[in-house]
C-alpha cells in the first residue's frame, strides 16, 4: 500500500497553485496528486495534470471543457467542468487540499475539504473573511485542520504557542506597505493597474497584488488572524516593514516577541503547510541577513490607506460585515484592473457598500452567498459614482 499522501490543489495554475505543484512535483515519493483546478487556464492544467499524473482536471469555466478533454485525450486522466464540479474535485478522497482559489468564489471547494476532515493548506483568505465563524465551527466539527499558507499567519503559526493562548498579549501582523508606500494621495490617485500590480517583494496574482497596493490585503489579513486564532481585533496590531523578511510576531506576556523570518518566497510557507508536520526542503532563496543589513520598521498611514479602518470596523461589527466588505472589494479591484475606476475608488467603493447594505447576522452559507451577492450587486451599482 502506498503512504504517499494524496493532494488536490484548487487553483492549481495560479500563483499559489504553481508554486504548490513546483514543490509535489519535487517529491513524487511524498504526493500523488488526486485532482486539480481551475478557472479556465486549459493550456497550464492539461500539462500540470499530465506531469504530476493526476487523476481528475477540472475547469470551472464550462466554456472550456472540449479544449480541456481534447488536451487530456488518451491519458486516462478525467475532466469535468462546471461550478458542481469543483465541488466534487474538493470532495474526492485526498488527505490534503491546497485551498488557493482567489475570492468567495473558493468558499464553497474549501468547506468540501473541510467537512471531509482533510487536512486544508489556506491560501483563500477570502474564505475565513466572508464566513470565517461557519468555517471554523465546520473544521472543529468535522475535525479538520486548517494551516494557514498566507505568510504572516504561517509565520504566526509557527511561533503561536496554543496552550499559551490567554498569555499571548498580542500579535504583530507584518506589511510591506505595497508599491505605493512612500506615495501621496495625489500620485495614488491616477496609478494604472500596471503600476498597482507591480509589487516591490513579492510576485502574486493580480487581485491580491491590487490588495496589497490599497491595503486591503492587510485588512484581510486582519480578519483572517482573527479567526485562526482567536484573537480580538484590538489584540491584532499591523506594522509596515518594507523588506518583508520578518513575516509576522507573537508577543507573550513576559515581553518575548517570536517571530518567523525568512526570504519574501511563498514556496516556504507552502512548504510548511505541505510538509506539516514535518518540514520538507522548500528551494526558496536562503535568508542573508550581514546582505541585507538594515530592517526597517513604520506605523501605517490611516490616512492613505482607509483599508485597515474599514477592516477593523468590519471585524468589530462581525455578522455580515465582512461578508460585505470582501465582496465590494472584489468587485471594485476587478472594475479597477478594467479601468473602469480609479484606484482610490476602490475604498470609496467599499465605505459606500458597508454603509449602504443592510447588516445581519449569518448563520449558514447560503446566508453568507446572499450577503455576497447582495454586495456585489450594490457596489457594481455604484461603480462610477464614488466621487
Ligand atoms: P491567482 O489569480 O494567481 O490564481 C487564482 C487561481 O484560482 C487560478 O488557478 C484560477 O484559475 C483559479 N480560479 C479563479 N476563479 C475560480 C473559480 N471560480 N473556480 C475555480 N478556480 C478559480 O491568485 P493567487 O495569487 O495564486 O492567490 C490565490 C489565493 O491565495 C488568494 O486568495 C490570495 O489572496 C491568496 N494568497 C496569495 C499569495 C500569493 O503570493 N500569490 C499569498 C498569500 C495569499
Ligand atoms: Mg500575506
Amino acid at each position: 500500500m502506498s503512504a504517499r499522501r494524496g493532494v488536490t490543489i484548487l487553483g492549481s495554475t495560479g500563483s499559489i497553485g504553481c508554486n504548490t505543484v513546483d514543490l509535489v512535483e519535487r517529491r513524487p515519493d511524498l504526493y500523488r496528486v488526486e485532482a486539480l483546478v481551475a478557472n479556465s487556464r486549459v493550456d497550464i492544467l492539461a500539462e500540470q495534470a499530465r506531469k504530476l499524473e493526476a487523476k481528475l482536471a477540472v475547469v470551472a469555466d464550462e466554456s472550456a471543457y472540449p479544449a480541456l478533454k481534447e488536451a487530456l485525450a488518451g491519458t486516462g486522466i478525467e475532466a469535468a467542468a462546471g461550478a458542481r464540479a469543483v465541488v466534487e474535485a474538493a470532495e474526492r478522497p485526498a488527505d490534503w487540499v491546497m485551498a488557493a482559489i482567489v475570492g468567495a468564489a473558493g468558499l464553497a471547494p474549501t468547506l468540501a475539504a473541510v467537512r471531509r476532515g482533510a487536512v486544508v493548506g489556506l491560501a483563500n483568505k477570502e474564505c475565513l473573511v466572508c464566513a470565517g465563524q461557519l468555517m471554523m465551527a465546520e473544521v472543529q466539527k468535522h475535525k479538520s485542520t486548517l494551516l494557514p499558507v498566507d505568510s504572516e499567519h504561517s509565520a504566526i503559526f509557527q511561533v503561536f504557542e496554543f496552550d499559551q493562548h490567554d498569555r499571548i498579549e498580542k500579535i504583530i501582523l507584518t506589511a510591506s506597505g505595497g508599491p505605493f508606500r512612500a506615495k501621496d494621495r495625489d500620485f495614488m490617485k491616477d496609478v494604472t493597474p500596471e503600476q498597482a500590480v507591480a509589487h516591490p517583494n513579492w510576485s502574486m496574482g493580480a487581485k491580491i497584488s491590487v490588495d496589497s497596493a490599497s491595503m486591503f490585503n492587510k485588512g484581510l489579513e486582519l480578519i483572517e488572524a482573527h479567526h485562526l486564532f482567536d484573537m480580538p481585533e484590538d489584540k491584532i496590531d499591523i506594522v509596515v516593514h518594507p523588506q518583508s523578511v520578518i513575516h509576522s510576531l507573537v508577543a507573550y506576556v513576559d515581553g518575548s516577541v517570536l517571530a518567523q523570518l525568512g526570504s519574501p518566497d511563498m514556496r516556504t510557507p507552502i512548504a510548511y503547510a505541505l510538509g506539516w508536520p514535518n518540514r520538507i526542503e522548500a528551494p526558496a532563496p536562503r535568508l542573508d541577513l550581514a546582505t541585507i543589513a538594515t530592517l526597517t520598521f513604520e506605523a501605517p498611514d490611516p490616512v492613505r490607506f482607509p483599508s485597515l479602518r474599514l477592516a477593523r470596523e468590519a471585524l468589530r461589527a462581525g455578522g455580515s460585515a465582512a461578508a460585505v466588505l470582501n465582496a465590494a472589494n472584489e468587485v471594485a479591484v476587478a472594475a479597477f484592473l478594467d479601468r473602469r475606476i480609479g484606484f482610490l475608488d476602490i475604498a470609496a467603493v467599499v465605505e459606500r457598500t458597508v454603509e449602504g447594505v443592510n447588516h445581519c447576522e449569518l448563520t449558514s452559507i447560503d446566508d453568507v452567498l446572499a450577503k455576497d451577492g447582495e454586495a456585489r450587486r450594490f457596489a457594481s451599482s455604484i461603480l462610477g459614482r464614488t466621487s
